[in-house]
């Protein structure tokens, strides 16, 4: 621990020689910074962090040296502000607030007008105080200090001040004379005493209680779960200011309030912020009066009317510490009889569209460089960019209102309204009269052409890569998935949450961007970004889209990973490419199975009696095929497409409801018995570690073969028609050298033959998913028959822990909430369990075959962390769905950048 535990500010300057954020905490940091640039800040000083961790680390004792320490920076601070603290004549008042490293607000605790006592209300009348006021702050502080030091809920000070409100026939604290404040202050004195924590009359022991508190504030359930959820660090610890009151609730020439130096929602430069007169800074937050609009609204003249001179001073004290911090800065200040006091700067919270046009504006006016810029804006926050939202306000309203249903897990970000239909068919009926939310107890495949035509998913069980989630977030739309809550029960077509029975079209909100499940109606409003960069709508504001474009740009010339999309169709293949897709890392060619016009044919392959049926259902199937194929190899002309060939079980392809049996046998003049047993005879205990993948293809070798065969022809006509074509075929699920050698050979064989028919010449690429751990291990002689390898990451977290993907929902949301598992690893690589499998592959594939090509096409392609970690082991490429693809761009070009730094450092 360092020697010097307090610091004090004040006065044109502070202890220390910069401002140290993790020893200071970012409020004091700020509070010493400011008071060097001779801002008007009030006097104070501040305990550090590492007195925090000492705290924690010894029961709540404190060093040794502490209260010496303290006592002699209350001295310098009364020197300064020529008052004394516990003085009964003429008291001097502080304030106890926290303030860690990095700012989590609203998360821990503040005690104002710390210092008085009933002698000091009495002193202040007698110096020539307002009586009102004296008795004001002496209520303020009873109530807070009895909230956050004596624990006893607030609600209780809260009811009797409404009491008071009631009694005197007025709406507002404000309007409550002396006497009514007198009134006040007795029920809170016994309610204090009832509950046995009598309220500490001696000013010390009121200082050191707030201490305690403030330190062990870092501990509560409110800032522990905001810390787990923003990946904060325990150790960094808060840091205590104390610090000189200076009075908002003085009187009408007295005022406080926060302010932005740019639109915190938009990005847009212009001051923006909200003030209140004669009050404290916790009338701003608890909504109780609504605050004006500091630069005036509807005509009133706002803070430049009723406080010229303190409105001109925070313009240009705004200026200046944007300027001086090189960030958009949320401002808390304080006016008392007209003077301006500075209580707080920071770098202010943004949405991601505010984060992205603040960032570039600010490189364009040179207070950045373009890198500097990429760095300043979180991946995630690009999409919030790219998602529908809901009005904040008619979603808190419908929330308050009782509407809320469930809470599931944020599986795709964004809103969506609709009619709710349990069953894909349904789905697919509905969506021709209006929205529809497929709403299902988990979706499989054969849901595709309901999920395509929802405009939102929300599934009872699942997790983050579970067939709705991952089929989602390709396709760009809204789902909430293992909402446990819900129960689906599709044949009665109801929808029970606990006592609510909601029906078959009923409307149904969700915010996938949340994990919330409302009933009834919310509007969802599209993302301008999406409609201009895909869609080529000009936006009424063009700047949001353009300061997106620009920062990719910059992002673009730092990173060195490439990245592709995972695309199916030549509709997702166009999304990816205009949001810079540098070719599809994985297109799956199951879902292409499922579209109308050929599901027939795969259930005719499936169930056919012999050779003879099963060639003629294939041979119907390749041209389908093929035609998808050419339409994608034509939206990613010059760029690689690596085609997965079939993955799933077949037995996906099948129905499995009696009713769905009898119609297929129905249409293919097959008795229903028949088609029963063919269902049961391909049912599996445990389906992904079965008859699947490249199992599939080596038992089965026609389904691949013609596979390959549709992936070659299209490729010629491409080149043919003008393209360039750079085609990849890739096998999934492969576990030993045997498999991926014969599968090579099969691929080869029909590749030759196919480019000798159609004469041509073209390179075409072999290659290997490595999804199995076994695969890892023996890279080394896999490589020898891949040209290419490609992660598949969701299933080598599956097989790797032996979680599976399906079923996460019901057990990986408490292990993370209990701390068992730090995230949801099908969200985030795990980089010690996977990512050294990972790790091990590449080494050893590339030891065999140093042009190995190394991509990784599984959920975490899309996910900053793992990307990270990604480009660490020397992947050439990231793959993610193409709405993702911005994300990975952006958090590709930051890990780069974080390296070079750091190389700089070294
Ligand atoms: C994977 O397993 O990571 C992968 C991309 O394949 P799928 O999700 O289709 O199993
Ligand atoms: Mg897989």
């Amino acid at each position: 621990m360092a020697a010097k535990l307090v610091y004090s500010f004040g006065e044109g300057g502070a202890d220390g020689a910069n401002a140290d954020k993790l020893l200071l905490g970012g409020k004091g940091a700020g509070l010493a910074e400011m008071s060097r640039l001779g801002i008007p800040v009030p006097p104070g000083f501040t305990i550090t962090t590492e007195v925090c961790a000492f705290v924690q680390a010894h029961g709540g004792g404190y060093p040794e040296a502490l209260r010496d320490e303290v006592e002699e920076h209350l001295r310098v601070l009364e020197r300064r502000m020529g008052r004394r603290f516990g003085d009964a004549a003429d008291p001097l008042l502080v304030s106890v607030r926290s303030g860690a490293a990095i700012s989590m607000p609203g998360m821990m605790d503040t005690i104002l007008n710390l210092g008085l006592n009933r002698d000091g209300v009495r002193g202040m009348e007698a110096a020539g105080c307002d009586p009102r006021w004296a008795r004001d702050c002496y209520r303020r502080l009873l109530q807070m200090y009895g909230d956050v030091v004596l624990e006893v809920d607030k609600e209780r000070f809260e009811a009797r001040l409404s009491d008071a409100r009631a009694r005197e026939g007025v709406a507002t604290d404000a309007e409550l004379g002396a006497a009514a404040l007198d009134d006040v202050i007795a029920a809170y004195e016994s309610l204090l005493a009832e509950a046995g924590k009598p309220f500490p009359q001696e000013p010390r022991e009121q200082l050191w209680g707030a201490i305690g508190a403030v330190f062990g504030s870092w501990d509560n359930r409110r800032a522990r779960d905001y810390r787990r959820l923003h990946g904060i660090s325990e150790s960094l610890g808060t840091a205590v200011n104390v610090q000189a009151m200076v009075f908002g609730n003085r009187g009408p020439d007295c005022a406080t309030g926060v302010a932005f130096t740019r639109n915190p929602a938009t990005g847009e430069r212009k001051f923006f912020g909200e003030y209140l007169v004669n009050a404290q800074g916790e009338d701003v937050v608890a909504g109780i009066r609504t605050p004006q609009s500091i630069e005036g609204r509807d005509g009133d003249a706002g803070m430049r009317r009723d406080f010229p001179a303190a409105y001109e001073q925070l313009h240009e004290v705004a200026g200046r510490l944007e300027r001086h911090f090189r960030d958009m800065q949320d401002l808390e200040f304080t006016v008392e009889a007209g003077k301006l006091f500075l209580l707080q700067t920071r770098g202010g919270k943004r949405t991601g569209p505010a984060a992205v046009r603040i960032a570039v504006e600010m490189a364009e006016e040179g207070l950045l460089r373009a890198e500097e810029a990429v760095q300043r804006v979180e991946p995630e926050q690009l999409a919030q960019l790219l998602a529908p939202g809901f009005d904040i306000e008619e979603k808190r309203r419908a929330v308050a209102g009782g509407r809320l249903l469930a809470r599931g897990l944020p599986a795709g970000p964004g809103a969506a309204c609709g009619k709710m239909a349990l069953t894909a068919e349904r789905a697919a009926e509905m969506a021709a009269h209006g929205p529809v939310l497929l709403v299902r107890e988990e979706t499989s495949p054969e849901d595709i052409v309901g999920m395509h035509a929802s405009s939102g998913i929300l599934t009872a069980r699942g997790g983050m890569t579970s067939h709705a989630a991952v089929v989602a977030r390709g396709l760009g739309k809204p789902c909430v998935v293992g909402a446990e809550a819900l129960h689906v029960d599709s044949r009665g077509g109801v929808l029970r949450v606990g006592e609510r029975v909601l029906h078959e079209g009923d409307e149904l909100s969700i915010d996938g961007s949340t994990g919330e499940v409302i009933a009834g109606k919310l509007h969802p409003h599209p993302s301008p970004i999406i409609r201009e960069v895909v869609e080529g709508v000009a936006a009424a504001d063009p700047r949001p889209a353009e300061a997106f474009t620009r920062l990719l740009g910059w992002a673009d010339a730092a990173r060195r990973l490439e990245v592709r999309a995972n695309a199916d169709t030549p509709e997702d293949a166009r999304v990816a490419r205009a949001f810079g897709a540098r070719g599809i890392g994985l297109c799956r060619t199951e879902h292409m199975f499922f579209a109308e016009d050929r599901i027939a044919w795969v259930r005719q392959m499936i169930l056919a009696h012999d050779e003879g049926e099963r060639k003629a259902a294939l041979a119907q199937l390749l041209p389908v095929q093929q035609a998808d194929f050419e339409g994608i190899f034509a939206a990613m002309n010059g760029m690689p497409v690596t085609v997965r060939l079939l993955d799933p079980p077949l037995h996906e392809f099948l129905p499995h409801e009696p009713k769905a049996i009898a119609r297929l046998a129905g249409q293919m003049g097959l008795d229903a018995a028949r088609v029963e047993d063919a269902v049961h005879a391909l049912e599996e205990v445990n389906p992904m570690l079965g008859h699947r993948g490249c199992r599939l293809g080596l038992t089965a070798p026609d389904i691949y073969r013609m596979q390959v065969e549709a992936i070659a022809r299209a490729a010629c006509n491409r080149k043919r028609a003008g393209d360039e074509v750079l085609v990849e075929i890739m096998h999934p699920l492969v576990g030993t050298e045997e498999e991926i050698a014969e599968l090579r050979r099969l691929t080869q064989e029909v590749v030759e033959r196919v480019l000798g028919e159609e004469r041509l010449q073209l390179p075409v690429l072999i290659g290997t998913m490595i999804e199995v751990p076994r695969a890892c291990t023996v890279a080394d002689r896999i490589a020898a028959h891949a040209d290419f390898f490609s992660f598949g990451t969701n299933d080598l977290t599956q097989m790797t822990y032996g979680f599976s993907r399906d079923d996460v929902g019901r057990f990986l949301p408490l292990y993370v909430e209990q701390g068992i598992l730090p995230f949801d690893p099908f969200a985030r690589l795990d980089e010690e369990g996977v990512g050294q499998l990972v790790a091990m592959a590449c080494e050893r594939g590339r030891r065999t075959k140093p042009s190995l090509k190394l991509g990784i096409c599984g959920e975490h392609g899309g996910e900053p962390h793992s990307v990270a970690f990604f480009d660490s082991v020397g992947l050439d490429y990231v793959s993610c769905s193409p709405y993702r693809v911005p994300i990975a761009r952006l958090a590709a070009a930051r890990c780069r950048l974080k390296m070079d730094r750091a190389a700089e450092a070294a």
